[in-house]
């Protein structure tokens, strides 16, 4: 079998940003990675060569994780291909920010499917071969957003909010199979998604953080390997911030 009984983890949205550091770190540390990416293949390649180069073992597989069909279809090309997964690290998401009077439905919808439904989709599919296996690990990245709410970001921060509470609940239910359930809230970290606001909001948000400046993705995927090897944590929230909310 390819996976040489490495560890199985599959990394949503892990071809850029947060996710990208994630899945490399994962990589580095001899977990087959399985890097899902919706719309840019390249940047996906990219990761997976750099985890093999580095002699790490890695695959990239497409897929619109806000459409249950195209998780389904995910789901059984990498268990046809490595027989199960044993980390899941929910991970894509986007934003549409605007004011909650100029906001359609469809920006609230594409936010809630896209950063909350996903992690339905996607846990409802892993989650009964980890029963099986007695053993999972799933991380949902959501975001400082989702507890102190955001500007002209009703929509984020409610599919951020309730990502806590989904993973409250499903680390109850899974607590006695192996299995732990846990969010991480990343502050404001440099990636293309912070890089995308107007630089005088950015330079307004940097000036409240503590530490005064934007999170390295790394401290992120820091944050994974640390509950991807904690057997006892389970149903929490780790803040990685800077400071900016305790
Ligand atoms: P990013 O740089 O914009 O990267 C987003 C990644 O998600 C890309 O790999 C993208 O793949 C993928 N993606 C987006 N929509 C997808 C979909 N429908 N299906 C599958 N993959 C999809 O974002 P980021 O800043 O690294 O953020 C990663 C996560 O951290 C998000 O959940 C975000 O909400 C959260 N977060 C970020 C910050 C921050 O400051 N950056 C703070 C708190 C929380 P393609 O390129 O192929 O589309």
């Amino acid at each position: 079998m390819i996976t040489e009984n490495k560890k199985i983890a599959l990394v949503t949205g892990g071809s850029r940003g947060i996710g990208a550091a994630i899945s490399l770190a994962l990589g580095a540390e001899g977990y087959f990675v399985v890097v899902n990416y919706n719309h840019n293949e390249s940047h996906a390649d990219n990761i997976v060569n750099q985890i093999i180069e580095a002699g790490g073992s890695a695959i990239k597989i497409q897929g619109n994780i806000a459409e249950s069909e195209d998780c389904s279809k995910m789901i059984s090309a990498v268990k046809e291909k490595l027989g199960k997964i044993d980390i899941l690290i929910n991970n894509a998401g986007i934003t549409r920010d605007r004011s909650f009077r100029k906001m359609s439905l469809s920006e609230w919808q594409e936010v809630i499917n896209t950063n909350l439904s996903s992690a339905f989709n996607m846990c409802s599919l892993v989650v009964p071969d980890m029963i099986e296996n007695k053993f999972g690990r799933i991380i949902n990245i959501s975001s400082v957003i989702g507890q102190s709410g955001g500007f002209g970001q009703t929509n984020y921060a409610a599919a951020k909010a309730g990502l806590i509470g989904f993973s409250k609940s499903l680390a109850l239910e899974t607590a006695k199979y192996g299995i732990t359930v846990n969010n991480i809230c990343p502050g404001f970290i440099g990636t293309e998604m912070v890089a995308a606001m107007p630089e005088d909001v950015l330079k307004n948000i940097v000036s409240k953080i503590p530490m005064n400046k934007l999170g390295d993705p790394n401290e992120i995927a820091k944050g994974v390997l640390f509950l991807v090897n904690s057997d006892y944590m389970t149903g929490q929230c780790l803040n990685i911030n800077g400071g900016l909310y305790m």
